[in-house]
């Protein structure tokens, strides 16, 4: 912006200057020009006056002759009194000979020049009468090549560009050179002490730094200082919270509780997405967490403990930012930990994610009465895959004792017996994120001995819901030889023990959000939405989410409680999701058409019932719409926890807002009171949104309050802890 400025401006003063100068030189020439015609003119005009009265043509042809072949004369001719020619040189232009300066000059009996143009030159014509006794008895043509003077002005105007161009490439590189290391690179260098202050790299902000920024470094070290007491202050208070076991969890308290508990033994965490994707867009590399719950989950326990985390490479920049191992510091702008990329072919994602995780578990351990299909050639990539995340870690691990390592979810159900057969001493969880089915369900997987004995090689097996743990050790008993010891919650076989547990999964509450200033509504009044009610759904586009369902609901309140016409929007926050997989594509086609026919049912002029935002909403994004929504639909058909449940909840600070909630959804369980429905039953999904919009406000701070303070007290903080507490402990 400023060096197209000064360009601008030192392009301005150029041309100014080339005009003037331009100018000025074509003034100079062409008087240079007229007294040098007007002089030959006069001299000429002297000899020829003579001839002309005597009407000796022949003498005056010969006069012309001889000098029209003198330098810059184009040409020369005499005409009598009528302007008739009585001797041209041969090549005069026949511009000039035609000139109606010729009659002009006898009427005025007076001389003069003019520019014409001839042949695609520049002549200068200059006429002049002669006389004999004061009576005009002809005149004398003088034709002088005028070219030179255009030429001579392009030259200048050549000239002087050349001369501006070179001095932008001049004072551009100055503004470069100056800029980058008389500015950026100080203030870069001082962002990067700052960051490393921030991460706790180092104590002090860089002192060396350039003159002009002196008196901010000054300033940024009192903060500094400040910071690192305030460090030693919180993770003092969070030491003598661990002695205190019923005070909240917070980063520092799981920091403080890795470090007494498992003396500084690094954490492994392995998944099939990864917590940041880089992406090119305009050739400028930018990185997003993608949506989902594991993610939500795991990342605020890696960034407290730092360690490293296993994960498919997923973006189109992402094996450009990572090293050769397929390794880059993460969170990008403050990094804590190490995220390590694997990377597979497309036909390995199409069979072992597209494929077995997302078209036969996925449905197989979900009742959403979608069909899973379960193809050899999707279950030996499955396994060809989970051997290279395996093989990935152990390589990780290969110098670290009794390693903790944290397998995350069914993509990876084979991963723990293969890590536990290379490193029998390493401690392995996996922790299912989704349902577990019954046996009599599970039973139609052909694969679910290698399912069932991949998982029990790890120490400990955890899901969402102590209802998952019974139907798992249920499969267990009916699938394989083993000892099921009910007691104890554990699977025993070949002296190997697997223990099963509960911990329902949270989120980082209160976590280490800044304070919330009021909501700001213009979020959602640029979608259009102005209504006194917000209902709100946020999910994947996924068909276990019930969004369908959800809508029948909405549609169901209309028509039975018209009064909400016009007065309730729903917005449905719906992120694409496994756009591969067709079953998801129609599911996303038909929330779609049912938003569609539901707003024609309904919608008036200037309100319609249903928003549709079909694209990913940031965490911070949602957080204003959960602090603005009167009410949160969770209508899943099935699903292992639900977050948003516990997002919403937890924006809720004024302990205000109604969330109704499937009892199909884990969350469920841990908050019993929200409004619990059926989500199948439009009926009572309209009923529970009608009671949520005119529940008395002590009702909602009731019920808000006993569920914020069931997510504050078994926050993600704790759920590590427990896991990691548990698995040590086995
Ligand atoms: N999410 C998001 N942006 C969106 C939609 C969802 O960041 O546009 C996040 C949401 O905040 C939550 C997670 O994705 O943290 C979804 O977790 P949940 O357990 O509800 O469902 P899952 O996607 O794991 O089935």
């Amino acid at each position: 912006m400023v060096t197209a400025a000064v360009i601008g401006a030192v392009s301005l003063i150029a041309a100014g200057f080339t005009f003037i100068q331009a100018n000025q030189e074509q003034v100079d020439l062409t008087a240079r020009l007229q007294s040098r015609a007007q002089l030959l003119a006069d001299s000429l005009a002297e000899s020829i006056t003579p001839s002309v009265r005597n009407a000796s043509t022949s003498s005056v042809q010969r006069i012309v002759d001889k000098f029209a072949t003198q330098e810059r004369i184009e040409g020369l001719g005499v005409f009598d009194a009528s302007a008739s020619p009585i001797a041209i040189s041969r090549d005069i232009p026949q511009a000039a000979a035609s000139s109606s300066l010729i009659a002009l000059v006898m009427d005025e009996n007076e001389s003069a020049g003019a520019f014409v143009l001839g042949d695609g030159q520049s002549m200068y014509v200059f006429a002049e009468p002669l006389t004999s006794d004061d009576r005009v008895i002809g005149a004398l043509v003088v034709v002088q090549n005028a070219q030179y003077i255009q030429d001579r002005l392009w030259i200048i105007w050549r000239d002087n560009l050349v001369r501006l161009l070179l001095q932008i490439i001049i004072v551009t590189s100055a503004i470069f050179v100056l800029v980058r290391w008389v500015f950026f690179r100080p203030l870069t260098r001082l962002v990067d002490s700052l960051k490393s202050v921030r991460a706790g790299v180092r104590t002090e902000t860089d002192g060396a730094v350039h003159a002009f920024l002196r008196p901010l470094t000054s300033e940024l070290s009192k903060m500094t200082s400040s910071l690192r007491q305030a460090r030693t202050a919180a993770s003092e208070e969070a030491r003598l919270r661990l002695q205190k076991i019923d005070s909240p969890w917070t980063a520092e308290r799981l920091r403080e509780f890795i470090k007494a508990y498992l003396k500084d033994r690094p954490i492994f965490v392995v998944s099939n997405a990864e917590p940041y994707v880089h992406t090119k867009v305009r050739n400028k590399i930018e990185w997003s967490v993608p949506a989902g719950g594991v993610i939500t989950a795991i990342e605020p326990v890696m960034e407290a403990c730092g360690g490293t985390w296993i994960a498919c490479g997923s973006g189109n920049a992402d094996k450009e930012t990572a090293d050769k191992d397929g390794k880059i510091r993460v969170p990008p702008d403050e990094p804590k930990y190490t995220l390590k990329r694997v990377w597979i072919t497309p036909k390995e994602r199409k069979g072992y994610y597209d494929g077995l995780s997302n078209q036969a578990l996925w449905p197989l351990c979900h009742l959403a009465h979608v069909r899973p299909q379960f193809r050899k050639e999707d279950w030996a990539e499955y396994r060809k895959v989970n051997v290279l995340f395996a093989k990935s870690l152990l390589e990780e691990i290969r110098h670290i004792e009794r390693p903790i390592i944290l397998v995350q979810d069914y993509h990876l159900a084979l991963a723990p017996a293969l890590i536990k057969k290379s490193r029998p001493d390493a401690q392995v969880a996996i922790f299912w994120h989704i349902p577990w089915p019954s046996a009599a369900q599970f039973a139609i997987c052909p694969w679910r001995k290698e399912i069932l004995e991949g998982m029990l090689g790890a120490d400990l097996v955890g899901f969402h819901t102590q209802q998952y743990c019974n139907n798992f050790m249920d499969t267990v008993a009916s699938e394989i030889e083993a000892r099921i010891d009910y007691e104890r919650f554990s699977v025993f076989r070949g002296g190997h023990q697997s223990r099963v547990e509960p911990f329902p999964i949270s989120i980082a509450f209160p976590g280490n959000a800044e304070p919330d200033s009021p909501a700001d509504r213009s979020m959602i009044e640029s979608l259009g939405i102005r209504t006194e009610y917000l209902a709100l759904g946020v999910d994947r586009l996924d068909y276990i989410k019930g969004i369908p369902e959800r809508l029948r609901g909405i549609e169901f309140l209309l028509d039975s409680h018209p009064e909400y016409r016009g007065k309730l929007t729903f917005l449905q926050i719906a992120s694409p999701t496994r756009g591969g997989i067709e079953q998801f594509q129609e599911y996303a086609q038909l929330v779609i058409s049912e938003a569609e026919r539901i707003n024609t049912k309904f919608a008036t002029r200037d309100w319609k019932p249903v928003v549709l935002e079909h694209r990913s909403y940031s965490h911070k994004e949602l957080r204003v719409l959960y602090q603005l929504a009167n009410v949160c639909l969770v209508t899943s058909l099935h699903d292992g926890m639900n977050l948003v449940a516990k997002e919403y909840v937890a924006a809720r600070t004024e302990e205000g807002g109604v969330l109704v909630l499937s009892h199909f959804a884990g969350a469920s369980r841990d908050l019993p009171t929200a409004l619990v429905i059926n989500p199948y039953s439009a009926e009572e999904t309209a009923e529970a949104i009608h009671k949520a919009l005119t529940m008395p406000e002590s009702e909602q701070h009731r019920r808000m309050k006993s569920m914020r303070q069931s997510v504050r007290e078994y926050n993600i903080y704790r759920w590590s802890a427990e896991i990691i507490k548990t698995l040590a402990g086995v």
